[in-house]
């Protein structure tokens, strides 16, 4: 699992506070990389997760029911990041 800095803004931030690890929908690839980390007993940071500082986690948690490339083209809409 990475440190926890924002995949938005790049801020490290107190994985006690607000932020925290988002999950989104797997994609095929995703599922092929957990089976992939289970057959080597490894642990890795899942392709699929993204931590969001306290700012952006509510945006990010509003699109958990996409992909992490669906929510992505969302949230850069929301955020106006071209
Ligand atoms: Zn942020």
């Amino acid at each position: 699992m990475r440190p926890p800095i924002c995949a938005v803004c790049g801020e490290r931030f107190d994985p006690a506070g607000k932020g925290g690890l988002v999950y989104f929908v797997m994609r095929k690839s995703d599922e092929e990389w957990r089976k992939r980390m289970k057959k080597i007993h490894s642990v890795g940071h899942p392709p699929w997760a993204e931590w969001f500082c306290a700012k952006h986690y509510p945006i990010a948690v509003k699109y958990n029911t996409l992909t992490i490339d669906e929510a992505w083209k969302r949230m850069r809409e929301d955020l106006k990041i071209t």
